[in-house]
């Protein structure tokens, strides 16, 4: 039996649908671990090999642009957008914005790392520490409207380096999801007194099916109108609306429960290709209706969202906006949450 699932938060639909899932074996694929990779542009030793770092955590005694790194920041090399084009918005017939916008890689590791599931905690802290930090910069660029967090881990999910990495994009507007999400969610807030994401994982936990883990205030379930097979997501039902506000303290919880996600996924699949991504709220007045952006830690939760991509989506999907989705989301939390540990 299929579902024709409506999700509030994303005001999408989705179909799940079990009967389309193939043998649970058609997931598993293999993947080479490897320590360095003598050519990788993004491994310690090959600094020379990026642009200069915008930002690093680095030793006390290291120097930018050198060995001595757990974190770097670094423009992309093929970027879709430049911060040195005008910030210009042309109207007429044919509207448009310049290309104008941040595009930066931030690498994940100084370890040739290909998966996420090989992190350490400390390495996830670190990961965490550098996108706060530079959303917390970028915020102060008045030009930049959304900040778009993504990784893209392996071909399926559109990786073109296999050396963990996460891009950064700025843009001079709000997509038009996002401005929708978070229109949604402060008229919920203003209505309810809650926010929309902390009713649904208040929904969640009370119904208990799709909760794969719960550590502090942070939840890990697979939404009820989950678009991917096992799809997770992780929010807090905690006032947090946004990465920088993530505190140290915060970050130790959320680290573990990230990773051990991650590990119990790749249990169930193998090495998987996934898309993840974080949620940051509008940045600026102008953009959105202004009471949104004074009441963002109150209205909107921080959450990271994370997309195995175990089928192509076609023509339906394309034509649509509706996903088929084979694994239910009951089913996928069950597998996650009795697997071991360890
Ligand atoms: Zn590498």
């Amino acid at each position: 039996m299929s579902d024709i699932r409506y999700d509030p938060i994303h005001d999408t639909h989705v179909i799940i649908a079990p009967e389309r899932l193939h043998r649970p074996d058609c997931f598993m694929r293999e993947s080479e671990v490897e320590e360095t990779n003598e050519h990788c542009p993004f491994c310690e030793g090959n600094e020379a090999l990026t642009p200069h770092e915008i930002f690093a955590i680095r030793d006390n005694d290291s120097v930018a642009n050198e060995k001595g790194w757990q974190t770097r920041v670094v423009p992309n090399l093929y970027k879709a957008l430049q911060i040195e084009t005008p910030h210009q918005h042309h109207y007429g017939a044919f509207e448009y914005w310049k290309g104008f916008g941040a595009h930066e890689v931030i690498i994940d590791t100084p370890k040739h790392h290909t998966s996420m599931t090989q992190w350490s905690e400390k390495e996830v802290i670190f990961w965490l520490k550098t996108l706060s930090s530079r959303v917390a910069d970028l915020r102060r660029d008045h030009r930049i409207a959304h900040i778009s967090l993504f990784k893209n881990e392996g071909i399926e999910a559109g990786a073109t380096q296999t050396h963990a990495h996460t891009q950064l994009i700025g843009l001079p507007i709000i997509p038009k999801m996002h401005r929708a999400y978070y229109q949604r969610s402060y008229e919920h807030y203003h209505h309810h007194g809650q926010a929309l994401l902390a009713e649904k994982i208040a929904n969640e936990e009370a119904n208990g099916e799709r909760i794969v883990a719960i550590e502090g205030d942070f939840t890990a379930y697979c939404p009820y109108a989950s678009a991917y097979p096992f799809e997770v997501m992780i929010s807090s039902k905690k006032a947090l609306g946004q990465i920088d506000a993530l505190s140290d303290k915060s970050m130790e919880v959320l680290a573990p429960l990230l990773l051990r996600t991650l590990k119990k996924l790749k249990d169930q699949l193998g090495y998987f290709d996934f898309n993840l991504s974080i949620a940051t709220p509008p940045l600026q007045e102008g953009t959105v209706e202004q009471e949104l952006l004074y009441t963002v830690n109150k209205a909107c939760r921080f959450a990271i969202r994370i997309m195995p991509r175990l089928y192509k989506h076609a023509g339906f999907e394309v034509s649509t906006g509706i996903i088929i989705n084979p694994v239910s989301p009951e089913f996928a939390a069950k597998l996650l949450r009795e697997g071991n540990d360890e």
